[in-house]
Order: C-alpha cells, then structure tokens, then sequence
C-alpha cells in the first residue's frame, strides 16, 4: 500500500492548509474537512488511516464526532487537536477513541505533527495485527470444538445404524422362511427384498459419510502420522462428495506418492478447504480435477477448477487471513492451508487465468528427503 490516507477536521482554514502542505511534503495523501458533518461523509465515501479532529467545530461537538467516526471505522485511528487541553477533556477524548493529542499553537510544527502521526499509524498497525490474531485464534478454537462434535456425534449415529441393518437382515430372513412354505408369498418377498436392499444401500451410504467425518475429526488427536496421500485425498474427496450437493463433479487421479509423515486431519482440511473454493468459483457447476502425484522431495496434491479465475490484483492478497472477495466468506480458508502445509515443510502456489480457471498445487516433502537436503 502506498503513503497512509489522512483526513484533517477543523473549521481554520489555515490549520487545515499547514497540516496539507506538511503532510503532502512527506508523501501522505490529505483531505481536509471544515465541519463534522463534511467529515462524516467523507468518512462514508473513503477509506482512511487517520483523522486529525479539532474538539471545536460550528456543528458538531468534537468528542461526539470522534465517537461516530469510530463507530463507523473502528479501525480509523485518530489524533485530537486541542485548543485548551484541559485535563477532563483530554481524558473524555481518549475515551472517545483518540490516541494522541497535539495543543494549539504550540504543537503545530512539522516535527511535531509527523511525530503523533508515525506513533499513532504504527500503533493502529499493532491494533490490527493483534485483532487478526484474536480472531484465529477464536476460528481455530471454533474448528476443535467443531472435530469434537463431530467425533461425539459419529459414535452416536453408527450404534443405531448397527440396529438398522440387523433387524433389515432378520426381516429378510423371516421372510424367506414364510415363502418356502408358502410359495404363493414368493413375489411380494421378492418385492419387499428390493425395498429392504435399497434401504440397506442408504445405511451404507451414512456408514461410509460417518467414518469419513471420524476420519475428519480425528484432528483433534493430531499429530503427524506415516499416511498414504491417496488414502487422505480420497477420503476428503468422498466427504465433499457426500456433503456437498449440487452440480460440481469431482474427479479423482491419485497416483501413487511416497510415505509421507503428516496430520492426516489437517490435510484432508486443506483439500476440503480447496475444494469449497474450487466450487464457489463455478456457480453453474462443472468438474473439478483432484490429483496426487510423487515428485522430487515428495508429494503433490493439486486442485483444478474451470471457474471465474483470481484477478491479477487480488492474487497478492489471497493467503492474507480474512482476505475475501464473497459476500459470505471467512477470508481463512487459504491462510488456514498455508499454516497447515508450512506447518509440515511444504508449499502451496496457484496458478490461474481470469475466466479460465485455477489450480492450486500443494508440496508435501518426504521427511527423510527434505532432512538429507537440509543438512547436506
Ligand atoms: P473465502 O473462501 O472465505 O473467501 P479463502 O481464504 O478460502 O476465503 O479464499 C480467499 C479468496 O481467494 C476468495 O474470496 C476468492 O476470491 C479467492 N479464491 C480462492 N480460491 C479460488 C478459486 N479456486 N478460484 C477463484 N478464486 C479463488
Ligand atoms: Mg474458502
């Protein structure tokens, strides 16, 4: 991003004019405002790092202007200029969400001006990184719980589906026993036999998603594990297959790929996590392409989409945390893959061409490879 965005607040002209050429010098790019309400909707029009903001305007009392423009930007960081710097009012304000003061006339130097500016950006800087951070933190928190359930509730689903397909079985039995000796009863067993086989299908269906999300869940046991990469895909494929409805196809090519130690449910996450993306992409449905492969150092997953395609400017931003061109979306899916892929030494990188597709590609290393070329 370029120089921060400046708005200064205050009905003198010729404060407002000192602070333009002092900030503008510097490369900051600065609008002025005369009054609160002219601020206001500045503020609703643009986005801005920082706001100087006189206490003293014709419309509206600075400390209320202050509130509202934080209610309206929270992360809009903010320096009071004060003309009597009472010690009540300078308290008022930084309950009001000022981070700094500057007192008419006597701190109206450049030097002093650039200072409050520097320390105020930075610390708002801090601000957001921290609050990103909150944020993972609650979402990872959120995602244990989720595996948790998951594994609580498959235990509880797979005892009844046991008592589904017996008592399926001793139907058909006892019917077969009551058409030997009446033969007349052979077509409606015949009949019920198909009910009751499709109906077995079905507790197929529920056992194989079950399994599948146990599998998933079984993240919150952790820890990496010898796996087979075909074996982890395919079952995030089935998952995905089993809970997503609609008209994406998916098509698995998963070819052979050396032992590679990793956390099995965090890398079925990051297959699931591309394969969201990969459908979110194509609205109207279409294929998407899953592979595995072995190449040198170690495995390869990759995902391929026939959808929209990354825009050359949002590709820099993709694996920014809550970074999210939907409506709907988290922004952490991609930034969750390349924590996990980092996490076990590996990489993940896309290629993609507007209104083509995309393809991501993720780099699993073999640990003993990937050891021996460390300390080679
Ligand atoms: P979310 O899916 O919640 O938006 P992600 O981190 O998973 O968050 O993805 C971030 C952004 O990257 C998406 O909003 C989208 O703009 C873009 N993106 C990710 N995968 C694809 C894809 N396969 N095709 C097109 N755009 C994608
Ligand atoms: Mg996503």
């Amino acid at each position: 991003m370029g120089r921060a965005r400046v708005l200064v607040i205050d009905d003198d002209e010729l404060i407002g004019d000192s602070f333009r050429l002092v900030l503008e010098a510097e490369g900051y790019t600065v609008v002025t405002a005369g009054s609160g309400r002219q601020a206001l909707a500045l503020v609703d029009a643009a986005d801005w790092d920082l706001a100087f903001v006189d206490l003293v305007l014709p419309d509206i009392d600075g400390l209320d202007l202050l509130r509202q423009l934080r209610a309206r930007r929270p992360g809009l960081a903010a320096v009071v200029i004060t003309g009597h710097g009472s010690g009540l009012r300078g308290f008022a304000a930084r309950e009001a969400g000022a981070y700094a003061f500057l007192e008419k006339p006597g701190d109206m130097t450049p030097e002093k001006i650039l200072t409050v500016l520097a320390n105020a950006l930075a610390r708002r800087q801090a601000e957001q990184e921290l609050e990103a951070a909150r944020q993972q933190v609650a979402m990872s928190e959120k995602l244990s719980t989720l595996g948790t359930l998951v594994s609580g509730v498959a235990h509880e689903i797979r005892t009844p589906l046991t008592y589904v397909s017996n008592n399926l079985f001793l139907v058909r039995q006892r019917l077969e026993q009551a058409a030997r000796s009446q033969p007349e009863l052979q077509p409606l067993v015949d009949e019920i036999a198909g009910y009751g086989k499709a109906a077995l299908d079905g507790v197929a269906r529920i056992n194989r998603l079950v399994e599948d999300l146990r599998r998933f869940a079984r993240r919150d046991e952790g820890g990496p594990v010898e796996a087979d990469l075909r074996d982890v895909v395919g079952v995030a494929v089935d998952l995905f297959r089993a809970t997503r409805r609609g008209r994406i196809d998916v098509r698995a090519d998963l070819r052979a790929v050396p032992a590679l130690q990793v956390d099995v449910g965090q890398i079925q996450q990051v297959v699931l996590n591309l394969l969201s993306n990969a459908a979110e992409a194509m609205p109207s449905g279409g294929l998407v392409r899953v592979a595995t492969r072995a190449v040198p150092g170690g495995g390869e997953i990759e995902v391929e989409d026939h959808g929209a395609g990354i825009a050359p400017e949002a590709q820099e931003h993709l694996f920014h945390p809550f970074y999210t061109t939907k409506a709907d979306g988290t922004g952490l899916g991609l930034s969750i893959c390349q924590r996990i892929v980092e996490s076990h030494g590996g990489s993940i990188r896309f290629e993609s061409r507007p209104g083509r597709g995309t393809t991501f590609f993720v780099f699993l290393p073999a640990r003993e490879a990937s050891r021996s070329e460390l300390t080679a």
